[in-house]
């Protein structure tokens, strides 16, 4: 695919910020800068409307959400004397903080089409990083800020700059955490949200303790997020951001390990740090957020466990039971006290289908018997792949009639339709099945497996295709 534009606009992107490094470190008069600015304002601008035009797809509106945002958050790219005479809090403050709510609504728009369901791991995730975000936030930006204001407006106004870019943050970690496809454009954009932090803190910082000296860097990174927000709409890759995501958990790698665990360490070392500084230790603040960070690591773990269990539990090829969960459910110590009857089927002749219709072939088959036999055996009882193509069924409370009659029904359910194992041919297969019952075959519960293995064999041996229980007649068998 020709990236043309892409390049192009990188060469672009280079060139401003070039342009204003060398600007700013030569005292160049303010009206360069200005010019400079409002060329990456209006080139960042236009990258996301093409990008809208021509990328865009159905859900063409949150983007042009975001690019509303850009334009109104680009106000401060202005030369500061443009802004100087505008009184604070005022009418500017407004139109900011409105223009982040208005970016944040389209990132839930389009973290909403990404992953329409939960995502639970996802939202974990981000809630652990918001929180120490937060903290870092109250200790060092909005508690500072807040305690200078004059009054409640003032104070207000102060804390809704550090949080507005905490909740951009936020989505920003969830877009980058979730379980959803991470395209070019979606880590310009990540990039985007995590730049946007560093100019809005310095310029907090420098609006509560009056040193101005890092504003000059605040105003270079405010014109390098925008340009790189521009690069998000230049990459063809911006239809794929708001793509379902195939899979809700997203995986837990080692860096996503890393990047939480460091999370869950910030409370307490923010802590240390002031305690070794001297300086305001914000305990109450401290103590909400480690305790918020342990339940957020403890409900994570949760999750874990929960998906592995589901994993050990579950076929992957059939979504029936496995053998482990069969066995657990037959030697409980419930199931030593009660009546109980087990089915053993086994597929006739399988080797053959999978030597013919290949392995395909083979797990269309198995994933059709399985469907199948869950819709004959139903709540009754638990069904499981016992092994390659052997499944088992478990018949609580079953006297030996009942069985059978199971029994026939698995046995007829898997031969009666032909089984697609093509997109135009189907085979008739079918299955030998072993039925063994407790009390009535003497034995344990437990023993039940070996039973009906036994009785599968005899109906392997008498000709396949068959039922064998109690009342067959056992037959010789070549060792
Ligand atoms: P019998 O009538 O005596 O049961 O003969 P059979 O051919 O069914 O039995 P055999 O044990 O010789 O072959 C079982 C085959 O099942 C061998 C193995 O390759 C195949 N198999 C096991 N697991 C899978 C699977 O997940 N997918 C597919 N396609 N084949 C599998
Ligand atoms: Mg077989
Ligand atoms: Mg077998």
């Amino acid at each position: 695919m020709k990236r043309t534009g892409w390049w192009a606009y990188i060469v672009f992107a280079v060139g401003v910020l070039t342009a204003y490094t060398i600007a700013l470190v030569t005292a160049t008069p303010v009206a360069v800068t200005g010019v400079l600015s409002l060329t990456a304002m209006v080139g960042g601008i236009t990258a996301m409307l093409h990008g809208i035009r021509r990328y865009g797809s159905a859900s063409w509106w949150p983007w042009l959400l975001i690019a509303a945002q850009l334009l109104v958050t680009a106000t401060p790219l202005l030369p500061p004397s443009v802004l100087a005479g505008a009184p604070h809090p005022g009418a500017a403050d407004a139109l900011l903080l409105a223009s982040t709510a208005v970016g944040a609504l389209s990132l839930l728009l389009v973290l909403r089409r990404r992953t329409p369901g939960w995502d639970l791991p996802g939202v974990v995730d981000a809630a652990i990083l918001t929180v120490a975000a937060g903290l870092v936030s109250w200790v060092y930006v909005i508690a500072p800020a807040v305690g200078g204001a004059v009054d409640l407006t003032a104070r207000t106004v102060v804390a809704a700059y550090p949080l507005s870019d905490l909740l951009l943050a936020t989505l920003g970690a969830r877009l980058l955490l979730d379980a959803g496809p991470k395209p070019v454009a979606v880590r310009c954009m990540t990039g985007y949200l995590a730049l946007i932090i560093v100019p809005d803190t310095i310029s907090s910082i420098a609006a509560f303790s009056g040193d101005h000296r890092w504003m000059p860097v605040a105003y270079f990174l405010w014109t390098a997020s925008t340009l790189l927000l521009g690069l998000t709409g230049m990459h063809p890759s911006l239809r794929d951001v708001d793509a379902r995501a195939a899979t809700t958990t997203p995986d837990l790698s080692a860096t996503r390990l890393v990047a939480l665990a460091l999370a869950s360490l910030v409370a307490p070392a923010t802590l240390l740090i002031q305690y070794l500084r001297g300086a305001p230790l914000h305990v109450p603040v401290v103590v909400a957020c480690c305790s918020l960070l342990f339940l957020l690591v403890i409900a994570r773990l949760a999750g874990l466990v929960v998906t592995q269990r589901r994993m050990a539990a579950t076929d992957e090829l059939t979504g029936l039971r496995t053998r482990r969960h069969f066995r657990a459910a037959l030697n409980s110590p419930a199931r030593q006290r009660s009546a109980t009857a087990v089915l053993l089927l086994d597929i006739d002749h399988f080797k053959s289908v999978n030597d013919t219709y290949g392995h395909d072939g083979g797990d269309r088959v198995l994933r059709e018997v399985a469907h199948r036999l869950s819709v004959a055996v139903g709540s009754e009882g638990v069904l499981a792949r016992y092994g390659g193509e052997e499944f088992a069924v478990l018949l609580p409370n079953a006297s030996p009639e009942q069985a059978r009659a199971v029994a026939d029904r698995i046995h007829t359910a898997v031969r009666d339709t032909p089984v697609l194992v093509g997109p135009d041919t189907a085979i008739t297969v079918t299955a030998s099945v072993g039925v063994a019952c407790c009390p009535a075959d003497g034995t344990e519960p437990r023993q039940l497996t070996i039973l009906a293995d036994q009785r599968l064999y005899q109906a392997k041996a008498a000709g396949r295709d068959r039922v064998a229980d109690y009342s067959t007649p056992v037959v010789a068998v070549a060792a």
